[in-house]
């Protein structure tokens, strides 16, 4: 076998940080109004006012940035804040340790792990765990045991939604086992809960889904109490239930999308309707504002040509950046202009960092513009926002156009777009930075 010629070594290059990133050296930005979190959990708490509030931060608070929304949220009063993941309860806890916020005033509760979940760090963290099947609860038994500390747990009832969750077949089974780990003091019992599947539906079929979803979870609860446990929180609502089914609010109601500002379902009520103010707005400054020739192909397939020679502007924002690809010649824009902000929309199709929008017409001889452009270089394009505020797209727009849900659109926003936090008046809160 030959040998193999040294590699000569070389300077290691200078770890970029994860922090790299800023507004500063990103042109695009999701600028995130910590006042309208603070006003929507408000409005929130005036629908659901006899029940606690959980906020819920899942998936880097559908993309607000995490911290600094459950900051706001527990300044603005929620008694609760609610995650996915372990995992991310974890980075939670560890950051509102860091800003001394007291575990007893932050209580946070986790709703996903896999079997071999590092369950000591969780419960060392204070994070309430939800459990949904007898191998879950031994294992958090087991785990509980090691540390000498009770965990604390939430059984979840699967009430009609097929996903987490106990059905009523395996809940006297559960219901046994968690009696014999709370008198074991393994386990110290805070809730029973489950998950509304169709809270946001008006129809005879959605209000007969909900009615059942709740005669269940009663069942499940008397199933509970015949084991004699007594859960003293009780919850099934998140926004859509909060909003419109007085019923089903219990001791607390888990609110996400609400708490953006967003409606969970705008063909019943948009958030004008509920007094809630859209949280976020995406934008970037146009890279490039010029004149292309009529009948041309634009971007990728040329799947758009320009009508007549066009004002097109560039945006740097791509599906890498979270801007869905189905938003290809739909997906609405504003762009303020000097004279006043200009709506269009992006023409061609999206590409991975960038895409086209129209800007008109152009008055052209000889090939040159005969006329000032309709936007310049810098000027800020605004994809979505708060329409009652800055006259600029929502989010829900968005949704319509893409074929989804607001939901999708604000928490799929890339990780490397700059997140920037700022109270209404518009200074910039220097610790939202993530
Ligand atoms: C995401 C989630 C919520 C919040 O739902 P919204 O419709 O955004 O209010 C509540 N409960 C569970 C279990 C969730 O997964």
């Amino acid at each position: 076998m030959s040998s193999i010629p040294a590699i000569p070594a070389v300077p290691a290059p200078t770890p970029r940080t994860t922090a790299a990133r800023s507004v500063e050296t990103y042109p695009s930005r999701a600028v995130v109004n910590l006042d309208a979190i603070t006003h929507n959990l408000h409005v929130l708490r005036t629908r659901a006012p006899h029940s606690l509030q959980m906020a819920v931060v899942k998936a880097g608070a559908y993309g607000h940035g995490q911290l600094p929304v459950a900051r706001a949220a527990l300044e603005a009063g929620a008694d609760w804040l609610g995650v996915a993941q372990v995992e991310e309860a974890l980075e939670l806890r560890a950051a509102l340790d860091a800003h001394g916020i007291a575990r007893e005033k932050a209580p946070i509760l986790a709703w996903i792990a896999p079997s071999g979940e590092d369950w000591a760090r969780a419960i060392a963290a204070d994070i309430d765990l939800s459990v949904s099947w007898t191998w879950a609860l031994a294992e958090i038994a087991a785990a509980a045991r090691e540390l000498d500390r009770p965990a604390r747990i939430h059984l979840k009832v699967d009430t009609g939604m097929s996903r987490a969750g106990s059905t009523l077949d395996d809940l006297p089974a559960l219901a046994a086992a968690t009696r014999t780990a709370v008198d074991g003091g393994q386990v110290e019992l805070v809730g029973a809960w489950s998950h509304l599947s169709r809270a946001d539906d008006p129809s005879p079929e959605g209000l007969a889904s909900t009615a059942e979803h709740l005669a269940l979870f009663e069942e499940g609860l008397r199933v509970l109490a015949d084991a004699g446990l007594h859960p003293r929180l009780r919850h099934i609502s998140a926004t859509a239930g909060a909003l419109w089914h007085p019923e089903a609010h219990y001791d607390m109601v888990r609110i996400g999308i609400g708490m953006y500002g967003l409606s969970p379902e705008p063909q019943v009520e948009g958030s004008p309707d509920l007094d809630l103010c859209p949280a976020m707005r995406l934008e970037a400054p146009l890279t490039s504002v010029k004149v292309v020739g009529g009948d041309r192909p634009v971007s990728y397939g040329g799947t758009w040509r320009t009508p007549t020679p066009r004002w097109l502007g560039l945006v740097p924002l791509g599906y890498a950046d979270g801007i869905l690809r189905a938003a290809s010649n739909v997906g609405p824009v504003t762009v303020l202009t000097a004279q006043g902000p200009l709506s269009t929309h992006v023409v061609g199709r999206v590409c991975m960092d960038q895409f086209v929008i129209d800007l008109g017409p152009a008055l052209v001889r000889d090939g040159r513009p005969q006329e000032d452009p309709p936007a310049r270089v810098g000027d800020t394009a605004v994809l979505f926002g708060d329409p009652t505020r800055d006259r600029v797209p929502s989010a829900d727009q968005w949704a319509r156009a893409c074929g989804t849900i607001n939901y999708e659109i604000v928490s799929r926003l890339g990780e490397r777009v700059p997140r920037v936090h700022v109270h209404e008046g518009g200074h910039t809160d220097p610790e939202g930075q993530r």
